[in-house]
């Protein structure tokens, strides 16, 4: 996963792809450890507040209609494909998972830009 300063209108998914669980399975492609995983902050449209979403710049997710899907950052080390044509590896992937779930947030957390 990369972090990057794009701020994104779109925003806000609901966890309905989720995968179950939290336990690590072996074979399995994990977003998170995929280079095109891009970790960005986004705003609802006149909100002050934003919120971190992930986004697969390999554009992979999709909504139904074809419109851009992204998920909640907290969500991100639950997500993985048996298999995916665009996933580059960015290290071992169980180390990778073990250390990011050290650090990001077990919930939807919501931030406020703060100028000056
Ligand atoms: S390219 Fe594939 S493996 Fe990588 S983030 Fe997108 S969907 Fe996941």
């Amino acid at each position: 996963m990369v972090e990057t300063s794009e701020l994104p209108e779109a925003l806000i998914q609901d966890d309905e792809h989720d995968s179950p669980g939290d336990e690590f399975h072996s074979g399995k492609i994990y977003c998170a450890n995929c280079i095109h995983c891009k970790l960005v902050p986004a705003r609802p449209e006149g909100d002050e507040r934003y919120f971190l979403r992930v986004r697969c710049a390999a554009g992979k997710w999709r909504k139904k209609q074809g419109e851009e899907k992204m998920y909640k950052y907290c969500t991100i080390t639950r997500r993985y494909l048996d298999d995916c044509d665009s996933y580059e590896e960015m290290g071992d992937t169980r180390e990778f998972l073990r250390e990011l779930k050290r650090t990001i947030p077990n919930k939807d957390e919501q931030y406020v830009l703060v100028s000056g």
